[in-house]
């Protein structure tokens, strides 16, 4: 069964320029895409910088306005690119390249973490500490740790940290979007790791971002490779890589 499905999307920016900013062109960010995420598979989207993959994300989560048709987890996202309801806002999750940008300096990590079920009003306060200690437990960091800010961490760290708080919600898909690209290639593996046993233990589908082509033959069932705002090449990973 399809966690995600995309059919024909398509998204373009619009770009004020000229002098007084009143000339205008548009940018055919995402052309005619269409594909499936099957549930508790991790489906790819590779390709150059610029050729639309991020502006698919913005899409799945209702952040720009698209075209054709996009359901996740039962949710039509609504194509305004504005009115994303609370359920569409629980199921899916983003985690990003840079967790530094992503964890708010001034605030204890537990805290980052529990942000998600206080703005979703989830539990009493002693139940989400409870809950947020299981997450820094289910990531590979110590509990112990949760009154700590983010400064005092790795960037591998950091992005657990992010991780455990995309996890907070129990989210259906989570995209991840360059989320190792920043990482030493020792610490990137570790966090693949990571989300491989996060998929088994939890079921979790993801849409997994990135220009790198060793890392998405590393983690992907199957693959979308991009090209200039369209998919130009889909199948399984032995498909797309030629090994089995
Ligand atoms: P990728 O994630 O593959 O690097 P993006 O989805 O970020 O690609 O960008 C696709 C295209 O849309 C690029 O031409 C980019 O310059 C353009 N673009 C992305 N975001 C915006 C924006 N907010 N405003 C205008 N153009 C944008
Ligand atoms: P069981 O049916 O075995 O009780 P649950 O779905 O209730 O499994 O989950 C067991 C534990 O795993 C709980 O602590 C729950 O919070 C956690 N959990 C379940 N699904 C997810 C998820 N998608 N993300 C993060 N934690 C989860």
């Amino acid at each position: 069964d399809p966690i995600a499905q995309l059919q024909d999307v398509q998204v373009s920016y619009d770009i004020h320029g000229g002098l007084l900013g009143r000339t205008t062109h548009r940018v055919h960010a995402v052309e005619h895409v269409s594909f499936d995420i099957l549930a508790g598979e991790t489906f790819s989207l590779v390709g150059e910088s610029g050729c639309g993959k991020s502006t698919i994300a913005r899409a799945i989560t209702g952040l720009v306005p698209h075209e054709g048709q996009i359901t996740v987890a039962g949710h039509s996202v609504p194509h305004d690119g504005l009115s994303a309801g609370p359920g569409l806002r629980r199921d899916v999750q983003m985690v990003f390249q840079d967790p530094a940008a992503a964890l708010n300096p001034r605030k204890k990590v537990g805290e980052l973490v529990a942000e998600p079920l206080v703005i979703h009003r989830i539990g009493t306060a002693s139940e989400r500490r409870a809950h947020v200690r299981d997450l820094f437990n289910r990531v590979g960091l110590s509990a112990d740790q949760i009154d700590r800010y983010p400064h005092e961490f790795s960037g591998g760290q950091r992005q657990r940290i992010c991780i455990a708080r995309a996890l907070a919600l129990q989210p259906k898909l989570i995209i991840a979007d360059e989320s190792v690209s920043a990482l030493d290639v020792s610490v990137q593996a570790r966090v693949l790791e990571l989300l491989a046993e996060l998929k088994a233990e939890f079921g979790i589908s993801y849409l997994f971002i990135s220009h790198d082509m060793a890392v998405v033959e590393n983690i992907s069932d199957r693959i979308a490779v991009m090209y200039l705002g369209q998919i130009v090449e889909m199948g399984t990973r032995a498909q797309i890589f030629g090994n089995p």
